[in-house]
């Protein structure tokens, strides 16, 4: 029989239990009121059948990412078939094409649902008109100043980024490096890689190298296979990471020719850019399914976009999704001020909202680190809200993520 004690304690439980549940209530609404998967299926299956159908090609086609490479969609006149645009929105299109390129994927832009102007993958996929007003920066990073060999950006001690390619499966609209994904598809050259190779293995204290671009994954196999092969041979290079897009906007490229390189060079670890949770479909968890049966381990670098993940739960159901295909939320880049993206930009306070929405109420594994880039090179910034009230040489004040206040001693107990 239970102690008076004990039932006042499972009261208690039991009272603190429906608190807690009525916290998550408003976000289980929310996802509800989000189109279900048998819906996204049909809109998805639909929207493919029709992209095949206007630019002629085939299931097995489809599956190629040389053929979904070869047949990105960069024709206006494409896309207003497609979604049925009035001749003014091709237009506008076009005259932002003449500024900025653009090109996506059959596959990317087959996840666009009924309402196009309102998806968030339409919207970072296609031109808007928005991109030709006026200010912001074209470097705000300054990378021009912090490459001290070809293809390398560092900025910081331990570590670098070689750039290999400036090629991507999709020029997405919000592009922050937009100075250097170029005009022209490009990949580095052999004798630059080589050089930046060098570089690496010249100097000792480099043990973390990041082999991004543009898109790493449009390298061909057998260069990828040289850079992660030289790469592992240098003693003091601990680990490897790969940036790329394509398990989002091109999963096909994740083919078990690519894998079977990948797991040859353990430790790598894979940094996508998974925006919003309608990204997450069945082929990108298949690609995600074969890099991590491949060794690696996979994090998520979201960019916070004004109107398209720029609302906690948006935030909250991308982190979930991205756990469930074993993707760990890594960073959220406050978008920085770029010349013809400004419109994505949210302010930093929003950011934090964001944060101290998450915690708390998902896993911790589910919250992503804010950051936000110091101009001129200075490197990532973390951000956090704010959960140290006061800090004295024997008390702080801190606060707990549903806003109690606690006080704690600050000095260890006197030992002695
Ligand atoms: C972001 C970045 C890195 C990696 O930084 P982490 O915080 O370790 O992920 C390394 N070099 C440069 C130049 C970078 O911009
Ligand atoms: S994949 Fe990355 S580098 Fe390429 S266009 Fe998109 S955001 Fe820019």
């Amino acid at each position: 029989m239970r102690e008076t004690g004990d039932l006042n304690n499972l009261y208690q439980s039991i009272l603190r239990s429906s608190e807690l549940k009525e916290y998550v209530i408003p976000y289980l609404e929310a996802v509800k009121a989000m189109p279900g998967d048998s819906v996204l299926k049909e809109q998805g299956f639909k929207r493919k059948q029709q992209i095949l159908e206007v630019i002629g090609g085939t299931e097995e086609n489809w599956a190629d990412w040389k053929w979904q490479l070869k047949n990105r969609i960069s024709d206006s006149n494409v896309l207003a078939e497609i979604f049925g645009l009035s001749d003014l929105e091709r237009k506008r299109i076009e005259r932002v094409s003449k500024v900025y390129r653009w090109a996506i994927s059959p596959y990317y832009l087959s996840l666009v649902g009924e309402d196009y102007e309102n998806s968030p993958i339409y919207r970072q996929a296609v031109p808007d008109i928005r991109e030709l007003l006026p200010g912001g920066s074209l470097d705000p990073m300054n990378e021009a100043l912090t490459s001290p060999a070809p293809c390398i950006t560092r900025r910081y001690p331990d570590r670098l980024i070689i750039n290999v390619s400036n090629q991507c499966a999709m020029y997405c609209r919000h592009c922050q490096r937009r100075r250097n994904i170029g005009e022209i598809d490009q990949h580095a050259c052999l004798e630059d890689i080589a050089q930046a190779i060098d570089y690496v293995a010249a100097n000792e204290e480099i043990r973390d190298v990041l082999i991004t671009g543009g898109d790493a994954l449009l390298l061909s196999s057998h260069v990828l296979k040289y850079i992660l092969s030289e790469l592992h041979q240098i003693p003091h290079v601990e680990i490897k990471r790969i940036g790329t897009r394509v398990p989002v906007t091109m999963p096909q490229r994740i083919t078990t020719e690519l894998c079977d390189i990948i797991r040859n060079y353990p430790p790598i670890f894979i940094n996508t850019q998974f925006n919003h949770p309608l990204e997450i479909t069945p082929e990108a968890k298949a690609a995600c399914d074969r890099l991590v049966e491949a060794g690696v381990v996979l994090g998520n670098q979201a960019v916070l976009l004004r109107g398209i993940n720029d609302q906690p739960d948006t935030m909250r159901k991308l982190g979930q999704e991205l756990l469930k295909i074993r993707v760990r939320p890594y960073y959220i880049f406050h978008a920085k001020d770029v010349q013809g993206t400004r419109h994505f930009q949210t302010s930093i306070t929003e950011g934090m909202d964001i944060i101290r929405s998450l915690r708390g109420h998902t896993s911790g594994m589910a919250i992503p680190t804010y950051i936000v880039n110091a101009p001129g090179g200075l490197g990532k910034i973390p951000l956090m809200p704010n959960y140290l009230l006061q800090s004295r040489k024997n008390k702080v004040v801190l606060r707990s993520w549903e806003g109690k206040i606690v006080e704690l001693d600050n000095e260890p107990p006197d030992m002695s």
